[in-house]
């Protein structure tokens, strides 16, 4: 064998599904790696021959990339479960704003452990924290440790209260705070290899002013990096906007020229007719997160148009936000069932692509991650066929999209490192996190005063 076709890790005997230009599967495929990259990517006929040190034998299963969550709070992740449910009790007092008053970094470094493990373990290899985390390099440490992709932003960056700004003693709404912030975390991207990377993020609906969004985009825009922000989530803060801009906020965004391509907003739950052609002309990314737009009751105000939207031709990745009531890689399975129920399609494939090319374009990785292929980075996900909901095995993509969806994940490699090996962790013992996580979250709900776990009696 030549010497140039030795690689570091070889995946064969797998479904490749490589999303790439073209969207070729290899029924009968396989991955090369070395180092961080992928070398190969073809017929396990050819790439199978490949030299490795290590090779991971995918028993038939579907190979695909790493998926990304455009939009997760990771350090609030252990807020899980904590809320009353009932909308009526949850809003009687705002638990959010307690928690994120009560964080520290220790909280943040152990909730974003724990996501980092529920997103691989599902499949998920990137996330975009979108400006809700104190302490960035917590963020990032926890990430580092165990070997997630990541970006992060400074936190809470705003200079006007509306009615999604939260009143945080270490995060007020003041102006020159945030320009002194603004940008802080891009000096990450000074290392081309580095796992966690930044990008320029506000908090956004409708809390920050024309002055604040220009230097966000001019930021962005020098920089090279995504500028990401919450837009036109609710009811009350589109009214906002709606009435300070004499206008649609999209429309009056494109109007001063803050969209573009390397914008990923987030929600985007109201999109009116004259900002249909703002958003879809600009390219910006739109961040869909159906369950949320469930749980809050957005459609009794905004009609669901996201499918409608991404048929026109804009980018759209999914988020989880805060996973109240779901875990990681579920939004495409819910989001094809919203659509259906508002008498619109996404095939399976179109989720596929949500999930894996949309997601690294909104992080600003379009170019490096998201398919599969020779140069990209080696993020990718092996799934067993040891999973009953897995057969029979029809179409390999209808089953990660939305039948199997997050079951069969077996393997995860993130920058050409096994990080999941047959459902666990390798770089940290599982037991580890889920005890900090724990920990942490039970300190918390002290702090925040949460009522009861149970509506139920508890008997002693
Ligand atoms: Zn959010």
């Amino acid at each position: 064998m030549n010497a140039s076709f030795d690689c570091d890790l070889l995946v064969r005997n797998a479904y490749v599904i490589t999303l790439d230009e073209e969207r070729h599967v290899y029924p009968s495929g396989a991955v090369a790696i070395t180092g961080r990259r992928i070398v190969a990517v073809g017929p396990d006929a050819e790439v199978g021959r490949y030299a490795a040190k290590r090779t991971i034998d995918a028993g038939g299963g579907a190979v695909h990339p790493g998926l990304t969550d455009a939009h997760a709070h990771i350090t609030l992740h252990t807020t899980r479960g904590a809320f009353p449910d009932s909308p009526s009790e949850s809003q009687a007092q705002d638990y959010f704003t307690s928690w994120m008053q009560a964080v520290d970094d220790d909280d943040e470094y152990a909730s974003t452990l724990l996501g980092g493990l529920e997103m691989l373990r599902n499949g998920v290899t990137c996330f975009l924290e979108p400006g809700t985390a104190y302490e960035p390099d917590a963020v990032a440490s926890a990430a580092q440790r165990i070997g997630i992709r990541g970006s992060v932003c400074d936190a809470y960056l705003w200079d006007r209260e509306s009615p999604e700004f939260h009143h945080l003693d270490r995060a007020p709404a003041d102006h020159a705070r945030a320009m002194k912030l603004l940008g802080g975390q891009l000096v990450r991207n000074n290392d081309p290899d580095a796992l966690v990377r930044g990008h320029v993020g506000l908090y956004g609906a409708a809390t920050a002013t024309d002055e604040l969004m220009r230097a966000a985009k001019a930021a962005a825009d020098e920089n090279g990096a995504i500028l990401s922000q919450h837009q036109s989530f609710f009811a009350s803060d589109v009214a906002d906007d709606d009435e300070r801009f004499g206008g649609h906020p999209l429309a009056h965004y494109a109007e001063i020229g803050v969209l573009g391509p390397n914008c990923t907003f987030a929600h985007m739950n109201a999109v009116r007719d004259d900002e249909t052609r703002a958003v879809v002309d600009s390219g910006l990314t739109m961040v869909w997160m159906p369950g949320n737009y469930m749980f809050y009751g957005v459609a009794e105000f905004f009609p669901q148009r996201m499918a409608e939207l991404y048929h026109l031709g804009s980018p759209v990745a999914l988020g989880s936000d805060v996973a109240k009531v779901w875990g990681f890689g579920e939004q495409g399975y819910l989001g094809f069932l919203l659509a259906r129920a508002h008498g619109q399609f996404l095939s399976a494939e179109d989720i596929m692509d949500m999930a894996s090319r949309s997601g690294a374009r909104a992080a600003g990785l379009q170019d490096q991650a998201g398919s599969l292929e020779p140069g990209r980075l080696a993020d990718l996900v092996v799934r067993s066929v040891n999973v009953a909901e897995s057969h029979p095995p029809a179409n390999p993509v209808r089953d990660i999209a939305l039948i199997g969806r997050t079951k069969a994940v077996d393997t995860v490699i993130v920058d050409g490192r096994v990080v999941l090996r047959h459902g666990h962790a390798t770089l940290v013992e599982d037991e580890e996190i889920f005890s900090l996580a724990d920990a942490s979250a039970k300190r918390l709900a002290a702090r925040v005063a949460l009522p009861p776990a149970t509506i139920w009696p508890e008997a002693t």
